[in-house]
């Protein structure tokens, strides 16, 4: 799915680097690498649409791309056989989703002037994914531009960091980011900034999952272990490995809440923490969250009113 294309402006800073990037892509003297990091998710995909368009539109304008040729609306919808997308299947990209990409960046280019592959959530590429991704990176085919999209630069190999351009994008503003939003019911997508702990990545996807649903879940879990109830445990039950570490994320950000009031202790937020690592690396959600549940037990609910 693809988020409409409205725009996203963030501080001053931003929009010069924004103009840069562009100047660069319209004189063909872009970097191979680009590494966006920051908090606005949403906007990094905005300008990683917006480059592959600047790259590849057959009737460019002084303000931008056209929107109206075929390459532009092709990219705009997701089809464009020179612009790839990658993102995690479940929650991490794995190896055999980089070695099935890989071919397609070596082959000639179809129908654009240049080849746009954009990785999302780069964070969760895998060690042996992201190795398989290096060794592309070191050896670049002419004409490609391959982007990471990340929440945070720590989280991608120093050896492909270090061959890429940094662009920060700041975190935005609740307004911001509720406009990026386009055409979604603006009570729930208040709700879910909520619910996110003003965290615009995790807000967009409790909005795409269904605020009410997580609310449910969340609650649920807080009252199984408040009364240490295995029994509405269980009922909580099957979810799978994406919808856990969503929840649990939530969870964590009432946990921590609930330390700054002083009714948590800081252990519980380390705990939530740890399930969500386990989480990442192929485990039954079922497992960890029983585990997870049966340590807040024992330290006395996770109460955070
Ligand atoms: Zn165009």
């Amino acid at each position: 799915m693809f988020w409409m294309l409205n725009s996203l402006l963030g501080c001053d800073d931003m929009n010069r680097q924004l103009e840069l990037l562009e100047k660069a892509a319209r004189e063909n003297r872009l970097a191979h690498l680009l590494l966006f990091h920051g908090g606005s998710a949403l906007q990094q995909r905005e300008v990683a649409l917006r480059l592959a368009q600047i790259l590849n539109c057959s009737q460019l304008t002084p303000q931008g791309p056209c929107q109206t040729c075929l390459a532009c609306r092709k990219i705009i919808s997701g089809n464009h056989p020179d612009v790839l997308w990658l993102k995690p299947l479940k929650t991490t990209i794995g190896i055999e989703q980089v070695l099935a990409w890989q071919p397609k960046v070596y082959l000639k280019h179809y129908e654009g002037n240049y080849k746009v592959s954009v990785i999302e959530q780069a964070d969760a590429l895998t060690l042996p994914a992201a190795n398989a991704l290096l060794k592309v990176i070191e050896e670049p085919p002419e004409r490609t531009l391959i982007i990471l999209s990340a929440e945070n630069a720590e989280g991608i190999l120093p050896t492909i960091q270090s061959r890429a351009q940094l662009v920060y994008f700041p975190n935005l503003s609740e307004a911001t980011w509720l406009t990026g939003l386009g055409e979604v019911d603006q009570q729930e997508a208040v709700r879910a900034f909520q619910l996110s702990g003003k965290n615009q990545n995790l807000a967009t996807a409790i909005l795409e999952h269904g605020v009410q649903i997580v609310q449910d879940w969340v609650e649920k879990f807080r009252t199984a272990v408040d009364k240490r109830d295995f029994l509405k445990l269980f009922a909580l039950f099957p979810i799978d490995k994406n919808q856990a570490v969503l929840y649990l994320q939530v969870i964590a950000v009432q946990a921590q809440a609930g330390i700054q009031k002083g009714i948590i202790q800081p252990f519980e937020l380390l705990a939530i923490g740890k399930a969500i690592d386990v989480l990442r690396q192929q485990v039954n959600p079922r497992l960890v969250i029983e585990v997870l549940a049966i340590e807040l037990f024992q330290q006395g609910g996770a109460r955070c009113d």
